[in-house]
């Protein structure tokens, strides 16, 4: 008889049910335990890590047409068909080798990066990965692994985590690309870097990261993203970037979640 038949379709659809039933009912006790908040403005909303709508309209993400070197809005597509790069980035080449940012440095992006960093609110963790890995896609699509800036061992203690390796840990959930975090050490404990000039911030770093030892043979020949909260002026990136061409690596580029740009400064 096919009864068999008869009752394993009846059985799969009575499993799914249940098995649907139970994610929702692990859902709503998870909805009554964390509230469903806008992360920035902490207006409710129908789903978790997410932004309402008046928060996302205020965040400019970048898309193309952008400098594929600096990771920089561009004001208008020049029409060609390959990679644009920026004249400022034709004038003083940056280190690496391709930049991308999530968003343009502005107020939202400003509070949900510090509310990560220092007030220990990773509830944004899981929406930065997936900005991240969408705005890091042709840098991610075959790169060897990524790297974290590092803090400084003294800085790390205070802060209890490193945010460029929280980050760098959501996009490899996502990607499956491994995180190597003792490749880059900062051997200097730089003073913070907020407020100082470029050359100011130059002078600070150098001499400040270096390549681990036994991280060496990992770094010839490999494509590395090195993964950042915010590129500033892009002195630490560069030092990084430095380091890690020195000691051979094939390609490297980073991802940032946002890039204070000449707009985004007149704007914060
Ligand atoms: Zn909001």
């Amino acid at each position: 008889m096919n009864g068999d038949e008869d009752t394993r379709p009846a059985g799969s659809a009575l499993q799914s049910r249940l098995s649907r039933g139970l994610v929702g009912a692990a859902r709503a006790i998870a909805d009554t335990i964390v509230p469903l908040l806008c992360l920035n403005c902490r207006l409710p909303l129908g789903t978790h890590d997410a932004l309402c709508a008046a928060c996302w309209r205020q965040v400019r993400f970048i898309r193309a047409p952008l400098c594929d070197r600096l990771g920089t809005p561009l004001p208008f597509d020049g029409g060609a068909s390959g990679p644009v790069v920026s004249a400022a980035a034709l004038a003083d080449p940056p280190q690496w080798d391709r930049a991308r940012a999530v968003a343009q440095f502005g107020p939202v992006v400003r509070e949900l990066i510090h509310g990560f960093k220092y007030g220990d609110r990773h509830d944004a963790r899981r929406l930065f990965g997936r900005w991240l890995a969408g705005a890091g896609t042709e840098l991610l699509a075959d790169a060897d692994f990524l790297v974290p800036v590092p803090l400084h061992r003294w800085r790390l203690l205070g802060r209890k985590f490193n945010q460029a390796q929280l980050l760098a840990g959501e996009i490899s959930r996502i990607t499956h690309i491994p995180v190597d975090p003792f490749v880059l050490e900062r051997v200097k404990s730089t003073p913070s870097q907020v407020g100082l000039s470029e050359a100011e911030r130059r002078h600070n770093l150098s001499g400040a990261i270096r390549i681990a030892d036994k991280a060496r043979a990992r770094i010839d020949g490999a494509k590395v993203v090195l993964i950042d909260d915010v590129i500033t002026t892009g002195s630490t990136a560069a030092a990084c970037a430095r380091v890690l061409r020195r000691a051979g690596a094939e390609r490297i580029d980073v991802l940032a979640l946002a890039i204070v740009t000449d707009e985004s400064r007149i704007g914060v």
